[in-house]
């Protein structure tokens, strides 16, 4: 009998609420401090989100209900499909006992897999009376995201983007703009955030950082404006929930659990939302898999950051939360993949590695590249460059087990696709792309 390789999910056994962390974390999650060092709560937050994205940023229930009008959208491009990779397996040259299986967010109108947050957020928003939201992008995935996101819910959305990404993803600023956004390259002259730091280096090529701080200035000083992060924030990774329990299911229907569950991560919400039902599948006794988040060495938050606290924005205006940190004011040098480029990461992320309950390794962008086009010759889909550090590990989880004679069974979340970064595989295929670490990055406040 020929074995299957898609696993299709009907959209009416989509699930209906996304999984919250927050009660399962193996420690509380510490507060996080206001200007003054001292914690602060939920309402400090309230210029800048709606209410309800507050409630779930501090909410203990494990489940959270998606409101039918987010499940509406959801089900344009949700449930995403789950394959089984047999011609990569075939083409590794895999034994039996040694399979790959990914998750593929790059069929959202976005193509990753952040309008899963984008569109409960701009909804939250919306039911608020918010018509204005300002956000940062990197690559310009998250903005992409929103924009699409704004229109939808009829918001208007201001991105400020990563000049770096700006110059060398002018696509993904057009699909913005088509989808009616404003959007600035940051540093920009328009905030005191973007002109602090343009003083010191006028050829900055920015960082998240830098965005954020731009973002969020013009969202506090708007009254009628609200700000939007893409990533980091509880209710960002709850949102993205809906994935690995998507994925469970569909693990299912390939009566398949999975012995290593892989993701890449910038500031964590995309491998959270693989993982985070994972791991409480693990705590229900459910499944044994090891989850493995994957960052790039230019920017290795969890691998060799300092766990403490730290402002999640170059001008420090964001509060301070616990999480790996390579300095608020750190700025990676310009790999290609834009969304990785993020000095610290999710809370709840940096909680539960900490505790060991999640592995990270860093890895260098040729190699991911490799990975990336030898899955593109494969499977036919061209991955992002931020998917590629995930497809990196999931192969050389799959040789490791191969050449160790055992078998196993990899899970990986492809976040997108690459269509709009093929800059990045002109310099692959040029033999120009070359490696950075952690040292080539700078400091915005350099003694
Ligand atoms: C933004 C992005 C990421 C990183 O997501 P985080 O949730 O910030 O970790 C990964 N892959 C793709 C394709 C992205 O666009």
């Amino acid at each position: 009998m020929p074995e299957r390789t898609r696993f299709v999910l009907d959209e009416r056994d989509m699930p209906t609420a996304w999984y919250n962390v927050l009660p399962d974390l193996p420690t509380p999650l510490d507060p996080p401090l206001g200007p003054d060092g001292n914690p602060i709560g939920p309402e400090a937050l309230a210029p800048l989100f709606p209410m309800e994205l507050i409630k779930q940023e501090v909410s203990t229930d494990r489940y959270i209900d998606i409101p039918g009008a987010i499940i509406d959208v959801y089900k344009t491009y949700r449930p995403s499909p789950l394959q089984r990779a047999r011609q990569l397996e075939k083409n590794l040259g895999l034994p039996e006992g040694v399979k790959i299986f990914y998750k593929y967010e790059g069929v959202s109108p976005a193509g990753s897999h952040k309008p899963n947050t984008a569109i409960a957020q701009a909804y939250f928003n919306k039911q608020e009376g918010i018509n204005k939201i300002s956000t940062e992008t990197g690559a310009g995935q998250w903005g992409s995201a929103l924009a699409i996101a704004g229109a939808l819910f009829g918001i208007e959305i201001e991105v400020f983007m990563v000049k770096v990404s700006f110059n060398q993803k002018p696509y993904r600023r057009i699909l913005m703009e088509t989808y009616g956004a404003t959007v600035h390259a940051s540093p920009s002259n328009l905030t005191n955030a973007g002109r602090h730091v343009l003083e010191r280096d006028p050829d900055s090529t920015g960082s998240l950082g830098i965005a954020i701080s731009e973002a969020v200035e013009v969202a506090a000083t708007n009254e009628d404006m609200h700000y939007s992060l893409g990533s980091v924030l509880n209710h960002v990774c709850l949102h993205q929930t809906i994935v690995g329990q998507e994925a469970i299911l569909q693990m299912e229907m390939a009566e398949a659990e999975p012995d290593v569950v892989i993701g890449c991560v910038g500031g964590g919400s995309n491998f959270a939302g693989i993982s985070y039902p994972y791991y409480y599948r693990r705590k229900q006794g459910l499944s044994n898999a090891r989850l493995v988040a994957v960052e790039p060495k230019a920017c290795p938050t969890l691998t060799a950051g300092d766990y403490r606290y730290d402002w999640g924005d170059e001008a420090k205006m964001t509060p301070q939360m616990l999480m790996y940190t390579l300095g608020h004011d750190f700025v990676p040098a310009g790999i290609h993949a834009g969304g990785l480029r993020y000095h610290a990461d999710a809370p709840t992320l940096c909680n539960l590695v900490h505790n060991d309950e999640i592995e990270a390794v860093a890895v260098h962008q040729v190699a991911c590249f490799e990975a990336a086009v030898q899955f593109a010759r494969a499977e036919g889909i061209l991955p992002a460059p931020e998917s590629s550090h995930a497809i990196r590990v999931a192969i050389d989880e799959a040789l490791a087990a191969k050449d160790a004679g055992e078998d196993k069974t990899v899970l990986f979340n492809l976040s997108g696709h690459g269509h709009f970064d093929l800059s990045a595989y002109e310099a692959y295929n040029a033999g120009t792309l070359i490696d950075y670490d952690f040292a080539s990055g700078t400091h915005v406040e350099e003694d």
